[in-house]
């Protein structure tokens, strides 16, 4: 076993790390308060080679592995997780998904762009009745005259507003449940394309969420991904790997958090010591460093599974399962060592406090993950 990172990845955690410290924490505050999409910090992140980590650079990426991407993750997200999940979003579902499994027509045509962040793609699967329980899509997608009629709503995307590109999810033959599942690759501003309100959020406010709504959108067939009926296996397949990006956005704002509770608790007083003095403060931090060095070898352990041809399934979703649990304890536990100050804007937990709880949710919920985790180990 070898735990040693390379010269190559340890120069991007270090050059992520100092990215999200200059360039994402001046303005995180107003960003949230405002719901301001981090427009100009995505293009420095597109100049950095980040929105498309794990690309080939034969189409436009930086061609770098999952552990790299993972770290860039953590260190973006410990400072701004609406920003890394606008990298997440691009790089494990669209990115990846269309190299994997796109033609070379659609990759040149769209991957090259998304990969070298020119513009950002969205991963489009839930809907009003269809969260969990993916198979249940409502939005019909049929076939006429060498194109697909897509009907239909989607709901909670991310970058729904600010994507030029999107992977669309639809079912094609009903009676075929989700074996009649398609992905389709759309584009802003095909006619009968509208999208909705934006979101208005707890957390990750900077991120832009919204519904989408398909009247009679016409795509052309060459915009399927995949074999008829390949879609929900498409969805299935990306979504394994994207959970990584997610377990890793979990460390990083366990890791944020933790590391200015710990900074605040050497500099506060009180009974005239400083606060890490007290067992019970210095109990909570050696807590917090314990379960996130844990969650820090799930990830780890997931993204080495996926870079080495293993199956990442399993280990995905324990990795995501447990660095969201532990972003969400470590960020109360950061605003408890905080006292009153941690319940105010200026200290930054509070906000990494909110932005933690979403990972519990997106990308598949913690019960879903338990789902899969189980599945996985009665099914060996
Ligand atoms: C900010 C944000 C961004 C998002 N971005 C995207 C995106 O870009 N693309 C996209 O497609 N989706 C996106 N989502 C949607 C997200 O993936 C779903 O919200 C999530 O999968 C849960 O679905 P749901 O909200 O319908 O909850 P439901 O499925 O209604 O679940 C409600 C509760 O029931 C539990 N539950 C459901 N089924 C079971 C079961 N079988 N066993 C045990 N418990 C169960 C759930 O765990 C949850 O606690 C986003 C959501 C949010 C909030």
């Amino acid at each position: 076993m070898d735990f040693k990172l390379s010269e190559e990845q340890l120069l991007i955690k270090e050059a992520a790390r100092d990215f999200a410290k200059n360039e994402l924490l001046p303005g995180v505050i107003e960003r949230d308060e405002k719901q301001e999409f981090p427009k100009e910090q995505v293009k420095k992140m597109a100049e950095l080679g980040f929105l498309g980590m794990m690309t080939s650079p034969e189409y436009g990426g930086s061609g770098m592995d999952t552990i790299s991407y993972v770290m860039v993750m953590e260190e973006i997200s410990k400072i701004d997780a609406s920003c890394s999940v606008i990298v997440s979003v691009n790089n494990s579902l669209v990115c990846w998904g269309l190299e994997n499994y796109g033609t070379e027509e659609q990759k040149k045509k769209y991957l090259t762009r998304l990969a070298s962040g020119e513009i950002i793609g969205a991963f489009c699967l839930s809907e009003p009745e269809a969260g969990s329980d993916a198979t249940s899509q409502k939005t019909t997608a049929i076939e006429k005259d060498g194109h697909y009629i897509i009907n239909g709503t989607k709901n909670w995307i991310t970058n729904g507003g600010t994507a030029d590109v999107y992977l669309v999810i639809a079912q094609t033959h009903p009676e075929k449940k989700h074996k009649g599942i398609n992905a389709f690759i759309l584009e802003k501003g095909m006619p009968g394309f509208e999208i909705g309100p934006k979101e208005q959020k707890l957390g990750i406010r900077g991120s832009d969420t919204h519904s989408l709504i398909f009247n009679d959108v016409k795509v052309p067939k060459e915009n399927r991904i995949g074999e008829d009926g390949f879609g929900f296996k498409f969805a299935m397949k990306t979504l394994a790997g994207g959970r990584i990006g997610i377990a890793a956005q979990a460390l990083g704002i366990a890791s944020g958090a933790y590391e200015l509770a710990k900074e605040y608790s050497k500099v506060r007083k009180s009974f005239g010591t400083e606060i890490c003095n007290h067992q019970a403060i210095a109990f909570k931090l050696a807590d917090m460093h314990t379960q996130i060095e844990a969650a820090r070898h799930l990830v780890l352990k997931a993204a080495w599974d996926k870079d080495n041809g293993h199956d990442y399934d399993l280990s995905g979703a324990m990795a995501k399962l447990y660095a969201s649990q532990v972003a969400m304890d470590t960020a109360i536990e950061a605003v408890q060592i905080h006292g009153g100050n941690g319940y105010v804007k200026e200290y930054h937990v509070e906000r990494l406090m909110r932005d933690a709880k979403i990972t519990q949710i997106y990308e598949g919920t913690s019960e879903i993950q338990k789902v899969v985790i189980s599945r996985g180990l009665l099914a060996e």
